[in-house]
């Protein structure tokens, strides 16, 4: 969510801590591994675009508009997002195209209202897209026509805020709250619990703000496309400053004696933001959330000081109050017009009705001169570079000497690139950065400077493309050193340039993901629109970011031709050494900086309230009180009707069937998939970790990444990881841990994946053979790298992500697979990893012999299970390779399974942090209770996030997201909050839950709307790839077909009975539940002085 812009609603993935345990039943029950996408959320999580990371960069592997590469290539230190590898897994259904579908006769378009402008068919998305323009208002509409049944639509306006009050982020999280058409408090959110949308959400960017939909069903599509049209042009927000007050900043005051406060949810939000104080290198933590920091905002500011992108378009939280409803309402007025718009269509629906749909809409208005006025300028290149020191909160419990952070910006030219040189830079950008093995990477980190590398390589969204690069984890006197070696390597990189397997093997990997059009569980036809976005909404061809054969095909003649040093070494020189216009930027940590910053605000508030007369005073009390009375009343059911939705009968009544043949080779089971894949062979080779000692638990994410990334005897790592790049489509290693329903032992594996076009497939079990059997424990520097990278991700993690934090943590309170994941990626892991730090220069021997502890107790042919997903022919060519890499395993007689029966201790617990917002789980085995599931439990939850935790943890608590969460195979049920201002006032609304339940009444209305969106989670989208691997995760925690026709008819099944029985239990998580909060030193002093000893304190930064 948060790797560059903001998102109105957060991924689930990034939400909740599923890395080791798929405790999603969506990704199990469903068609789809529905955590990685956002709809069960009921919160959105807005995120702004900063530039570096941007809306598909953010949701996508990479940042560069050519190269949609998937990193799940590489281990990193971010393996507890690797089994989602589905999220970033190919696209690999074709779209045919179907000639002539959208060619209308020139007398529909005028019918209409539109002039066509262009046409074309785009061979590298096999599709047909005209070019339309509204004769009237000017608006511009590209409609893309093809055989992908995941149809998108996406309305965009140019945004340039002129301060960083953050309007258009406000606006954006505003203008879904309510509209002429559908006059209730969110539509958004009756969407995201109603509809089968495969995407639903907003982005706001530096210089735009987009408005994307998606869905399957053709009828549910245009229902959307109908909410989201109203709601843009005709939004409630700019006549009632409620909401204005609500998303944006009001001043809150209970009672005339009490303190006034700030509240507001963009506020917090961006509260969150600038506490963060840095992001970690975007291509290894493309999934971790919380990666939009303080430093890039710093950054995009620095860079371009003197257009729009010098203020921060998503709100500075000590500007945002400086905000007025007139501004915001005259914001919108000019903006948020026909002529100042560009529209998406996309899809295998009919393009006449596309046309239709938008008249009704566009003949409203006339033209405007907002395009004018919207338009970006371009940033002057500076004489000389420019040096800017920050101070970040730092917690005073930690160790400030290698805390400091450096990051060199670069901004590339002072004008629009082409869009070969655009390619050539990207691919720049993957030779020095876009693998651990890469030059620029390997020598930063080698240097032993810092901890991880930050910045994100070449940004090419915004109108001018950008460079940045840097260090975290820096001593002070270090800071210059780093510097220089950035330099250096720039400048060594331009006069040796680099090897040839170097350069076949980004070609090749580039080359892969851009045929394989990898877009994970994000439609592709989104990620189409938001490359045709980044140059159309500077007025150039919306077409030529979507052909990338030509630029491809002469880039690599050239290369061919000239070598890669004539190609490459001119531009780094061009574009980097030589090129004046260079930020660097340096972050201090800060102990006092929070408490700073906090006292500041109070400041203000003080003087504000000592300025208002007590009749002031009774009024601003008065209004606090009427926003939160109206935040809690209810839409009446006539105003909720008004959002289309379909009806029962629309939903199939059976899940999505993933064809499987389960077999055997060499006595190992294997289940293939035969599913169309383009000629890719997707494949997982999963090996049992049950009876690895308990001890040996923490190690195995560096053990993984190790085998990837430290080399054999005959290879080192960046030969090995050449390798990789030229033969295969990428090759990842991850544990996969989850509790599986009705049992105690945990189902706990190591996954092999990789990918491989059909001619190559000899080729990826080898190399898979080599990583597991070959790859030799021995480099002592390099796994002390992969410790410090590791530990300053978790750091990164507790900081942006602490629900994921808070919720692994009581998940390890309760069950043996929560304590396993804890001490693989909580709070456990990150002690551990503090420890280790010095046990491998002390005991490097015992540490090498671990890891190999580790590989003898999982290799085996016992155990093992291959899945694949390909089509037929190629699935039955791929079994003597398979047969093969068997051969090689050893054997081994029956393992006792070892005895893992840890528990954390079961107290409340806050995990202290320095920030200005927290994180508030609470959560209890439901199933201890008695409690069988029964399909209406994913129904009941979604709707408490969507109506409960929503109105009350975010809309009237001012929390950024607030969400409840059943894991289905341990019976945890619990209760989150994402950047909450409160902390036991949160835990007061979780203990409602129940009463709510018990007193709720719904209408039939109501009531199949969450059955329908519910379902819609189960069905959602997905590509062939991540249906092999769903029906892989079933197998392995023994779902079965009965049982997911049994608990969808129980979804479709679902009464107001049922919402009432599961208020009785979860009163369980009221009464017996534990708490864990990731919280500031402040909020959790009070709370301990509120309720004496209620929280076990732990400092963790
Ligand atoms: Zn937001």
């Amino acid at each position: 969510m948060e790797r560059a812009i903001f998102l109105r609603s957060p991924n689930k993935l990034h939400l909740l801590p599923r890395h080791y345990s798929p405790r999603n039943f969506f990704s199990l029950f469903s068609s789809s591994s529905k955590s990685a996408r956002s709809s069960s959320f009921t919160h959105r999580i807005l995120h702004r675009p900063i530039n570096p990371l941007t809306p598909r960069s953010l949701l996508l592997p990479r940042r560069c508009r050519f190269l949609p590469l998937s990193d799940t290539t590489y281990s990193s230190s971010f393996h507890f997002n690797k089994h989602h590898f589905s999220s970033a897994s190919p696209y690999a259904i074709a779209t045919q195209c179907s000639p002539g579908a959208s060619t209308l006769p020139d007398e529909v378009e005028a019918k209409y209202g539109f002039e066509k402008v262009s046409e074309e068919f785009i061979g590298e998305c096999k599709s047909k897209a005209v070019l339309f323009k509204h004769k009237k208002t000017g608006a511009e509409v590209m409609s893309v026509s093809n055989d992908d049944e995941n149809k998108v639509f996406g309305i965009v306006f140019r945004t340039p805020p002129k301060d960083s009050t953050g309007i258009p982020h406000i606006l954006e999280h505003s203008v879904l709250c309510g509209s002429r058409k559908y006059p209730l408090k969110e539509p958004f959110v009756e969407l995201l619990k109603g509809s089968l949308h495969t995407f639903l959400n907003a982005f706001t960017y530096p210089d735009r703000t987009c408005y994307p939909v998606a869905s399957t069903n053709t009828k549910d599509f245009y229902n959307l496309v109908d909410v989201y049209l109203d709601a843009v042009f005709f939004p409630k927000c700019v006549e009632d400053h409620h909401t204005f007050q609500q998303e944006g900043w009001h001043f809150e005051l209970n009672n005339p004696s009490e303190e006034i406060s700030y509240k507001g949810v963009v506020f917090n939000e961006m509260k969150g933001v600038y506490s963060q104080p840095d992001n970690i290198l975007g291509r290894t933590a493309q999934l971790a959330s919380s990666l939009f920091s303080n430093c890039l905002i710093l950054l995009i500011s620095a860079l371009f000081p003197d257009n729009t992108y010098g203020v921060d378009s998503g709100g500075d939280p000590k500007v945002i109050p400086k905000l007025t409803f007139e501004q915001f309402k005259e914001f919108h007025g000019k903006y948020y017009h026909p002529s100042n718009a560009r529209i998406w269509f996309y899809g295998d629906d009919d393009p006449t009705e596309r046309l239709r749909i938008l008249s009704e809409y566009l003949d409203m208005f006339d033209a405007s001169s907002a395009s004018n006025e919207s338009r970006i300028e371009q940033q002057k290149f500076f004489s000389e570079p420019v040096r800017i020191v920050e101070k970040y909160p730092a917690g005073d419990g930690s160790d400030l000497k290698k805390k400091h952070m450096v990051c060199l910006n670069w901004l590339l030219a002072d004008k629009p690139l082409d869009l070969e040189t655009e390619l050539t830079l990207g691919f720049l950008d993957h030779l020095m950065l876009g693998t651990p093995a890469s030059p620029l990477t390997k020598i930063l980190l080698d240097s032993g400077l810092g901890d991880a590398i930050v910045g994100g390589g070449v940004e090419d969204e915004l109108l001018q493309p950008q460079f940045s690069i840097g260090l975290k984890g820096v001593s002070k006197e270090d800071i210059e050193k780093v510097e220089e070696l950035v330099m250096g390597t720039l400048k060594k990189l331009a006069e040796e340039g680099f090897e040839t397997d170097a350069v076949e093997a980004s070609m090749n990997t580039i080359e892969f993901s851009l045929r394989e059009n990898n877009t994970g569980s994000f439609p592709r036809g989104l990620s189409l629109m938001l490359q045709s976005i980044s140059k159309w909404i500077y007025d150039m061809d919306p077409f030529e970011p979507l052909k990338y054969e030509k630029p491809l095909m002469a880039l690599k003649a050239r290369i061919a031709k000239e070598g890669s040093k004539a190609v490459f070494s001119p531009l780094i020189e061009k574009f980097i050494l030589n090129n004046p216009h260079r930020v660097t930027i340096e972050m201090q940590p800060d102990p006092d900086k929070a408490s700073r910053d906090e006292a500041a605000e109070r400041e203000i508030l003080e003087k504000v309230k000592a300025s208002m007369t007590e009749e002031d005073l009774a009024e601003l009390a008065r209004a606090t009180q009427e926003l939160r009375l109206k935040q809690e009343t209810p839409d009446p059911p006539e105003a909720l009707r008004s959002v289309p939705s379909l009806s029962l009968f629309d939903i199939p009544k059976e899940p999505v069937h993933v064809p499987t043949e389960a077999g055997d080779i060499n006595g190992v089971k294997v289940l293939k998939h035969d599913l169309f894949t383009n000629d890719v062979l997707y494949a997982e080779i999963v090996f049992n970790m049950r009876s690895l000692k308990q001890e040996l638990l923490p190690l195995v994410p560096l053990f993984c990444q190790s085998l990837l990334e430290m080399g054999t005897k005959d290879l080192t790592f960046v030969q090995l990881n050449q390798l990789i790049g030229r033969k295969t489509g990428g090759i990842s290693v991850y544990p996969f841990t989850s509790s599986v329903q009705g049992r105690e032992d945990p189902c706990s594996h190591i996954i092999a994946r990789g990918k491989a076009m059909a001619g190559r497939v000899e080729d990826l079990f080898n190399l898979v053979n080599c990583i597991l059997q070959e790859v030799q424990f021995t480099d002592q520097q390099r796994f002390k790298q992969f410790v410090s990278q590791s530990k300053a991700g978790m750091e990164n993690r507790l900081r942006g992500s602490g629900h994921r934090i808070a919720a692994t943590r009581m998940d390890a309170k309760l069950n043996v697979t929560g304590w396993i994941s804890e001490q693989m990626g909580g709070v456990s892991y990150l002690e551990f990893l503090q420890a280790l730090e010095e046990r491998v220069d002390q005991d490097w021997d015992g540490v090498s012999s671990s890891l190999e502890e580790i590989r003898a107790s999982l290799l085996s042919k016992n155990g093992c299970l291959i899945n694949m997903t390909a089509d037929g022919k190629n699935l039955t060519n791929s079994e003597k390779y398979v047969s093969k890499f068997l051969d090689l395993l050893p054997s081994k007689s029956f393992v006792e399974a070892a005895a893992w029966n840890a528990r954390l201790s079961p107290g409340n617990e806050a995990i202290v942090i320095p920030t200005q917002v927290n994180y508030v789980g609470k959560a209890a085995n439901i199933y201890d209770t008695g409690y069988q599931l029964n399909g209406s439990a994913y129904v009941i939850s979604k709707y408490i996030s969507n109506t409960w935790l929503w109105d009350r943890v975010r809309v009237s608590g001012g929390a950024y997201g607030g969400f409840c969460d059943l894991d289905t195979h341990s019976g945890v049920f619990s209760f989150l909050s994402y950047r909450d201002p409160n902390l036991l006032k949160t835990l007061d609304v979780y203990d409602g839950t129940g009463a709510f339940l018990h007193q709720l009444e719904m209408d039939e209305d109501t009531l199949s709307k969450a059955i329908i969106g519910t379902i819609g989670d189960v069905d959602s989208y997905q590509l062939p790839d991540a249906k092999g691997y769903s029906s892989l995760l079933r197998y392995l925690l023994g779902i079965t077909e009965e049982e997911r026709q049994k608990r969808r008819e129980e979804i479709l099944s679902t009464s107001l009975k049922d919402f009432k029985e599961f208020g009785e239990v979860i009163e369980a998580v009221k009464d017996k539940g534990v708490t864990v909060a990731v919280a500031s030193p402040d909020d959790v002093d009070a709370a301990n002085k509120e309720r004496p000893s209620y929280f076990d304190v732990k400092k963790a930064l």
